[in-house]
């Protein structure tokens, strides 16, 4: 079974109506199991011949965001970006000069979760988070400019 078709099963599972729309969105998402825009998704539609209007795919992503099926996180110059959450969790760092983006492994937000629970007691949902910063390389680069 493909991705799609196990995402929609489980979404069935829990009660959600599936619309044709709803359908389109999960495998534009699934085609492209990377970071995308709503533009990316919906260029993605398209190719395949569908048409969707921005506002729609929003509505759709955000059902999906609180289902917990995507992750939506900013990622600066790139924008808002949606991506599939059963892929590989990780997150960011990210570069505010060069714009670099900097992989983490999701062991890294292991022990804010744990904090997060303890301290507030609150259950975090850290899917996807990009942490926006400067790299060694361009701290270098503006040390260098400063003598
Ligand atoms: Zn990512
Ligand atoms: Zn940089």
């Amino acid at each position: 079974m493909d991705s799609a078709e196990r995402i929609l099963q489980q979404l069935r599972q829990r009660g959600e109506r599936i619309t044709i729309q709803r359908r389109m969105v999960i495998e534009a998402l699934c085609e492209d199991c990377d970071h995308l825009t709503i533009n990316d998704i919906q260029k993605q539609m398209e190719s395949r011949g569908y048409e969707l209007d921005e506002a729609t795919i929003y509505r759709i992503l955000q059902w999906l965001k609180a289902a917990e099926v995507i992750s939506q996180t900013d990622l600066g110059a790139r924008g808002i970006v949606y991506e599939l959450i059963g892929t590989k969790r990780h997150h960011h760092l990210v570069c505010l000069n060069c714009h670099a983006v900097i992989e983490l492994d999701d062991s890294f937000a292991d022990q804010l979760r744990e904090q997060v629970r303890h301290e507030h007691d609150f259950e975090p949902r850290v899917d996807h988070l990009a942490i926006f910063g400067w790299c060694a390389q361009c701290r270098a680069a503006k040390a260098a400019t400063k003598n």
